[in-house]
């Protein structure tokens, strides 16, 4: 019997297994299917929240712990693993009129580096960009990873540490008795733990359903496109009405992505593949000559107002849940992560854990 049992094998279930197994637990990790391969493959990697000053403060916090740490956590995960994430910080540029003042608000506020930029530097610093809008504002600090890596090292040093990964293995049912929980049923028996964490991303809500308090999780779609284009075409992450372009290191480039209330329906729709490619290329015409190597749809995790729950469970004392990141589970991962295990732990918390807790009013 492992002292923590971890549901479901995406960044947020394996940073929190990195976290309480590098704290000193015993850490075993059950994923349905394949490690990472749901919303944490599917994502984009830009480590923000789009639009940042839209959200609550609470996802503020989350995301500037993590930005902290991030450049240290990949170079930590290269030297384990030898998978490299990529992070790469080129800065993002948000294009999004009337709001400047409320941005540079916000940016005063939270200490982040923002500046307004006019048509002739926004053609300077994007020379792709066709018909550069009068004036957007700059993140220069903002970086990504390539979550599909990110992953994958992830995974990497989970088994090198020693955490008990178990994969192709569903959890089929929560086990509770007398406000406990014995452990989860799966298919070969019960898995028993001291203690057990909710981290399914957008099963979250489904699996909980039997809980006397459950997570609000619901999946909403997102479709990417995936250009096999050249190094140096694109230079920084652009944002502009919620479609958003991300240049890789080796020349790759995503364009993305639709905000889909389909359900739990992974299907890609040749609809939202024609609307992402016209849009992509009517702002960036040098596309055109690149062709599209994938395109793909995975499921956010969406929890109201986007505000995760990351919590001891209100009724049952050995179970806490890790979900509902939405937009935002790759660059809130880590402060996740980290909170859950001050929680579990006992810790002197990283944020005041009040807005993730089961019964916080999300807006
Ligand atoms: C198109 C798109 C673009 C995105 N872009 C960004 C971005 O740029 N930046 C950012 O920060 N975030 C982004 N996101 C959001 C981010 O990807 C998610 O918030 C994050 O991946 C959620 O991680 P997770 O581990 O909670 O969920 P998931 O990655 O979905 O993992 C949940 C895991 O639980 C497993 N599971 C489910 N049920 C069970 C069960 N019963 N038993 C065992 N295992 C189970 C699943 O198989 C899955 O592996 C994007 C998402 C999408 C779809």
């Amino acid at each position: 019997m492992s002292d923590v049992l971890i549901v479901g094998g995406g960044v947020i279930g394996m940073l929190t297994a990195r976290e309480l197994h590098m704290a000193g637990a015993e850490v075993t990790l059950l994923e349905r299917g394949e490690l990472a391969r749901e919303s944490s493959w599917a994502g984009g990697g830009i480590l923000s929240p789009l639009y940042p000053w839209r959200y609550p403060d609470s996802v503020t916090r989350l995301a500037s712990w993590s930005q902290q740490t991030y450049a240290e956590l990949c170079v930590d995960l290269y030297e384990n693993t030898g998978i490299d994430p990529e992070y790469l910080p080129n800065g993002l540029l948000i294009e999004a009129p009337g709001e400047r003042s409320r941005a540079l608000h916000w940016s005063a506020m939270h200490r982040h580096m923002l500046l307004p930029v006019n048509t002739d530097r926004i053609a300077e610093m994007e020379p792709e960009r066709k018909r550069p809008p009068e004036e957007a504002i700059w993140m220069p600090g903002i970086a990504q990873v390539r979550n599909p890596r990110l992953a994958r090292a992830l995974a990497q040093d989970a088994v090198q540490r020693g955490v008990h990964i178990r994969t192709q293995t569903p959890a089929l049912n929560l086990e509770t008795r007398n406000n406990r929980i014995l452990g989860v049923t799966t298919a070969a028996g019960r898995l028993s733990a001291t203690t057990v964490v909710l981290c399914a991303g957008a099963w979250t809500g489904e699996l909980s359903q039997i809980l006397p308090t459950s997570a609000d999780i619901r999946p909403v779609r997102g479709q990417m496109l995936l250009f096999k284009g050249k190094p140096d075409t694109i230079h920084h992450m652009m944002l502009e009405e919620n479609r958003y372009i991300i240049p890789r290191k080796d020349g790759r480039i995503l364009f993305g992505s639709t905000l889909e209330e389909v359900g739990f329906d992974k299907s890609t729709t040749s609809t939202a593949r024609t609307a992402l490619e016209q849009l992509a290329i009517r702002r960036f015409p040098v596309l055109k000559g690149f062709s599209v190597e994938q395109h793909w749809a995975g499921l956010r995790p969406a929890a109201p107002a986007g505000i995760p729950y990351i919590a001891r469970h209100p009724q049952i004392d050995n179970l806490f849940i890790n979900a509902g990141h939405y937009r935002n589970g790759v660059v809130l991962g880590p402060a996740s992560a980290r909170l859950l295990g001050d929680l579990l732990l006992d810790r002197k918390p990283i944020v005041d854990p009040a807005p993730y807790t089961m019964d916080a009013v999300r807006g």
